[in-house]
This record gives C-alpha cells, structure tokens and sequence, in this order.
C-alpha cells in the first residue's frame, strides 16, 4: 500500500500517453508555440503496462490515461485493449478532447472502456474556436452522441473561465438534462509557464455554486459512486443530467488526495501543483531492471508527497508550477 506523512492512501494513478495534442485550449498550454517531447523519450506501451502493474501491486485499482490527446497516440485503442486484457478488474477510464472518437465506439466497448471523460467548455462553435484554436465542435458534439448511442456513459469536463464560458449555465443545464449526463466545471488552475490564469479570468466555483442555487431547479446531491472524486454534484430535478464544480483552487481537497500522476517521458509526480518528479523511466530502462526498483521509488516518492495548498497558497501571483498541463494530463 502507498501511504504518505499526512497519512493518505494511493488508489488512482493519472497516465498521460502523449504530451501532443491536436488543441491549443488557452488555459493548457503558454501562448508560444512548444515543443515536443521527441518520441524516443516518451514512454512505450510496454513500459505503461509494467508501470500499471506496478501501481497495481501497490493498491491502485483506477487508472486514467490522458495526455496531451490520447487518442493522438498511434496504436492507443489496441493499447488500451491490452491494459484491460491483462488487468481485468482495473477501472479504466480515458480522458479525451473528442475530436478523433467518432467511429471508435464498438472497439472501445471491446476495450472494456463504459465510461469517457470528454471536455467541452462551451456549446458555441464560436467560443470553442476562442479557447481551442480549432472549429471542431460540431465533430465533438457529434462524438458525444455517438458515445452516449453505444452505451458508453459521457461526462463533460468545463474549465471554468470568467468572461468567455460564464454566461452558459442555463445553456449547459439544458445539455445535461437533454443528454442526461454530468457536466463538471473545473476551476482554472494556475498551472504552466507562461499560464494565462489571472484574477479577473478566475471564476470561483462558489459564484457557479451559487448560480446554481439561483436557477431553483438544482438540488446538491451526495455522491455515492464508489471513488467518485472531488467533484460536488447537483441534480436537474427530474432528469438523469447533473451539474458539478470542482473547486481545485477556492477549496482544495488535499486532505482526500488519493492519486499520483506519470507523465508521457516517464515522471512520476505526486502532486498536480509541485515540480517535483521521480525518474520512473529511468528505473525502467536500467540493464538490470527489477519490478522492485520500481516498487521502491514510488513508495520513496509517494512519503514525500506534498499538500498542494500549500503550495498554491506560497505562490506570489504567478503559476503554481512550470510543466504545462499538455505533458502532465490533467
Ligand atoms: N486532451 C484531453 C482532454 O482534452 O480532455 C486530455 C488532456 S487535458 C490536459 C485533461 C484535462 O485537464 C481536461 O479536462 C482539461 O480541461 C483540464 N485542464 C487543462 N488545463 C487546465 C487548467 N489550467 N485548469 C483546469 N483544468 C485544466
């Protein structure tokens, strides 16, 4: 089991398969073109699943893969097949932008994927074009439908942004009650060099929260989905939809963190805010390799893990943190 100072447990482990992504969201990445990482450092298949049986071994049973956009990665279906083959009883989730799922449904059911995390923080072409970079709503929308028709459960992911995506509340209420799914708006984290995150594009999920309260017909709901997250959820009265925020800045919930992140070069990080990484490719690539090496350095990290409020409350009115959001995965 990974137990840390401050006595908490690890159970999810965020995978990011790629830093590249066929997006530019605003609050991702800096404003200047970057690089990528070149493919001989990323991480192979192989080395993804000796990591996920590694993590496995030491409590985790959910496991996210994420990038950049996974579906980018060449081969990421078949390898997300493979990860279900071999661990049947993992809970295996993906979050995806979309934009290359359509016709993906029957193989990713095969996959054993139920459940895709989709972003969209709007439901104008217009705006999408704003944060993205790419008019590509429509192929998003068309996705979630096809997703929602095969069977496989949909949440969106919003990134809450003040004076782009604030007046679209009722809009996004009316999307959840008819899709019948849930909606979560993710406060903008100041993450990233050159991050665009400034107090007057910050939009509280207590103002949302509180919005939501105004419209009379959200009722605050308590969750009961096993590992359900941080999100705080509120039903459409009388629908399947629900909205949510996740308050990832206001009020942090450090004290229930029970996850660990690896991004796509093989770093292990163990807190979303901190810079601080732990060689996991490095462990994996030696000549003598063992999966105890492994074992080891993720216990030697994971005691050292921090309280990300800390952190985020240290910083002086900059990003809390240099890696941009693309490389570590959300
Ligand atoms: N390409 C995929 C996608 O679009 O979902 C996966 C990668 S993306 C980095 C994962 C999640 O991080 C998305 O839900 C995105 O909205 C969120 N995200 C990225 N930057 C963020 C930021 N600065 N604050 C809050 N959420 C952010």
């Amino acid at each position: 089991m990974l137990m840390d100072r401050h006595g908490r447990t690890v159970s999810y482990l965020r995978l990011s398969v790629t830093d590249r992504c066929n997006l530019r969201c605003l609050y991702c990445r800096p404003a200047e073109a970057i690089s990528f990482i070149p493919h001989e450092r990323v991480l192979s298949y192989e080395e993804m699943i000796e990591i996920v049986a590694a993590a496995q071994e030491l409590g985790v049973h959910k496991v996210r893969l994420t990038g950049g956009e996974p579906f980018a990665r060449k081969d990421f279906v078949p390898f997300v097949a493979r990860l279900h083959a071999r661990f049947p009883k993992l809970d295996l989730r993906i979050t995806t932008n979309a934009t290359m799922l359509a016709g993906r449904m029957p193989e990713l059911r095969d996959a054993g994927v139920r459940t895709v995390n989709i972003s969209l923080d709007t439901l104008s072409p217009h705006t999408f074009a704003q944060i993205t970079g790419v008019d590509a709503h429509r192929v998003v929308l068309a996705a979630i439908e096809e997703a929602l028709a095969s069977g496989i459960r949909v949440k969106i992911n919003a990134v809450a942004l003040r004076g782009i995506n604030d007046t679209e509340l009722p809009a996004f209420v009316d999307f959840a009650r008819t899709y019948g799914v849930d909606v979560r708006f993710i406060e903008f984290m100041p993450i990233g060099y050159q991050c665009r995150w400034t107090e007057e594009n910050f939009w509280p999920a207590e103002e949302i929260v509180a919005a939501f309260h105004a419209m009379e017909i959200l009722r605050p709901e308590t969750n009961t989905e096993p590992h359900s997250g941080p999100a705080r959820m509120y039903r459409i009265i009388g629908s399947q939809g629900r909205l949510g925020v996740i308050s990832a800045v206001s009020h942090h919930f450090c004290a229930s963190c029970n996850r660990l992140r690896v991004t796509c070069e093989g770093r292990l990080r163990t807190c979303l805010f901190s810079d601080e990484e732990y060689d996991v490719a490095g462990v994996l690539r030696r000549p003598d390799y063992q999966r105890t090496q492994l074992l080891e350095l993720f216990q030697r990290a994971n005691a050292a893990k921090p309280l990300g409020y800390e952190l985020l409350a240290a910083r002086k009115r900059t990003n809390v943190c240099q890696r941009v959001m693309t490389t570590i995965g959300g």
